[in-house]
């Protein structure tokens, strides 16, 4: 194609409709037709990135192989398109400004006032065309965060505005995603809340050339034609996206409202390839019908917000669909788990995974958890903060160093096996500093981790400060803990795993980040085929 088309998402009514899942279908629908895409995410708060906020605030932070910090979205766009994002596939108000004033301090606009137009709302769409120019792609999908008419977003709403005239009709579309809602004492649709939103739109110069509409239910024709009357979209331009059963229909149900299509229409490319989506629906098959199922427990720190572990409860629907096996999460407070209930909350569990996590919150429940797993053979997954809290339980109740401990938790501690990196102690900017994007990793022949990646190196992505102490390491092997992967350029140690247990793997990096629907993680797998063994063996026995 001659040059980048660009789509442009915007949101409206409420948050939370589900901009990036629909971003992320339509991206993947035009993929299957042979085009090449990518997703970026525009963010109107004024972090640089989400990498200092609380997983509370906005849920997980997801890291890029550049070491990007970005919001969860991203996630989201990797798993569905199958190929990996970047620094600049998330733009924050922050950074926006954050250049600007960089600019300005050196001079650029010596002798200027610096204002939000002309010089933010440029800077937006030097960003908005950044992945555009560098020629790879055909299509480049811009979502903004929040909704239309939120202050915070108003400059990048007139950047799209601008943009819109800057690329020209068959270059540019815009979509909108707002809420239909159901009144049940009505027993009506109501179309009003679209119509202020896309009104709002107008406002700001931008008219949605597609309405993408949430609904509880089916939109019928009358709705559709008032909402095409009231919003100057032509009627096949409103498109019903119907609450779905699971994130991963929603390609399907984009394909069946023909969205992908309006969009190719719009931008007046006729020759359309067909979307081939036989593995993705390969995928749907197997998830719908499982032939088994498994109990999981999720031990953490944030699980009162799912989306605080979100890529990690996706890996867990890409590695059961790969097993043909249900797998029901069971998500546990780790501050909630002591000696005295770990039994009662963990008992019935075929595998437990201790999550990632920061700070001394939770950390006692999770080596509770570690130890009754090691214990009673139940297959276990650490990641990350779960990896060294798997390291400090073996060193406590095997190696008997009692007052075994992570400096994070105890800068004090006598016998820290896990301890901050080296590079990490002169630093004390929170922002963007810790050992972060992905890294090399060499596996030792003969591990559970080398027979589940069948390679001897990886790359895997880390977000993490402290790292397992190589002091005890030879303590660690002799007594039955084996490094299984390590850096081979600085041999940190990147996996651990018992040798005499069915399967007990912690990770100081981050696997959930690289499962994609089409690339299940081995290692994800392998943890739910071992439950699956344990499910098995629980039976006979
Ligand atoms: N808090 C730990 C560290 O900084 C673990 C981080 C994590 O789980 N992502 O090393």
């Amino acid at each position: 194609m001659a040059s980048t088309k660009y789509i442009f998402v915007t949101g409206g009514v409420t948050s939370s409709l589900g901009k990036g899942i629909i971003s992320a279908s339509l991206a993947k629908l035009i993929q299957a037709r042979g085009y090449s895409v990518t997703i970026q995410k525009f963010d109107p708060y004024i972090n640089i990135d989400p990498g200092t906020l609380n997983p509370y605030e906005h849920g997980e932070c997801y890291v890029t192989d550049d070491g990007a910090e970005t919001d969860l979205d991203l996630g989201h766009y990797e798993r569905f398109l199958n190929i990996p994002t970047s620094q600049a596939n998330n733009v924050t108000t922050g950074r926006i400004y954050y250049n600007v004033i960089t600019k300005e301090r050196q001079g650029e606009f010596l002798g200027k006032t610096v204002q939000v137009v002309p010089h933010i709302t440029d800077e937006i769409k030097k960003s908005f065309y950044k992945l555009g120019e560098t020629g790879e792609y055909d299509f480049v999908i811009t979502e903004i965060g929040g909704c239309v008419g939120d202050i915070e977003s108003l400059p990048f709403v007139e950047a799209v505005r601008q943009a819109r005239f800057e690329l020209g009709p068959n270059n540019f579309v815009s979509i909108h995603l707002t809420l239909v809602p159901y009144l049940a004492a009505a027993g009506e649709l109501k179309t009003k809340p679209t119509q202020h939103s896309v009104k709002q739109l107008l406002e700001a110069g931008i008219q949605p050339d597609i309405l993408v509409c949430r609904s509880e239910m089916p939109l019928p024709n009358d709705i559709r034609k008032k909402l095409a009357l009231f919003c100057n979209v032509p009627m096949n331009s409103v498109i019903e996206a119907k609450d779905a059963e699971t994130i991963y229909d929603v390609p399907l149900l984009m394909r069946k409202e023909k969205l992908d299509e309006r969009v190719l229409s719009k931008l007046k490319i006729s020759h359309k390839k067909e979307p081939i989506i036989d593995n993705w629906k390969g995928f749907l098959g197997k998830l719908k019908n499982p032939t088994n199922d498994v109990k999981i427990a999720l031990v953490g720190k944030y699980v009162e917000l799912k989306d605080a572990y979100k890529s990690i409860a996706e890996s867990f629907i890409h590695a059961g669909a790969a097993n043909e096996c249900k797998v029901h999460l069971t998500w546990i407070q780790s501050e909630e788990i002591d000696e005295t209930n770990v039994d009662k909350l963990l008992g019935e569990m075929n595998g437990v995974l201790v999550a990632p996590g920061f700070g001394e919150r939770g950390i006692e429940g999770k080596i509770t958890a570690v130890k009754y797993v090691r214990e009673n053979k139940i297959p276990f997954f650490g990641i990350c903060l779960g990896m060294q809290c798997a390291s400090i339980e073996f060193a406590r109740n095997v190696l008997g160093l009692e007052d075994a401990c992570s400096t994070e938790i105890d800068t004090e501690s006598p016998n820290p096996v896990i301890d901050m990196m080296e590079d990490q102690k002169n630093i004390t900017a929170m922002g963007g500093t810790m050992r972060l994007g992905a890294y090399t990793c060499e596996l030792a022949k003969g591990s559970k981790a080398y027979s589940a990646y069948n390679h001897s190196k990886i790359q895997e992505r880390h977000r993490h400060r402290y790292e397992f102490n190589n002091k005890y390491l030879e303590q660690f092997e002799k007594a039955g803990m084996i490094a299984s992967g390590k850096n081979p350029d600085t041999n940190l140690v990147e996996i651990i795993e018992l040798k005499d247990h069915p399967w007990f793997v912690g990770t100081q990096y981050h696997p959930e980040l690289k499962s994609t629907v089409l690339n299940p993680h081995p290692l994800f797998v392998k943890f739910i085929k071992a439950a699956m063994d344990q499910k098995k063996q629980k039976v006979n026995d």
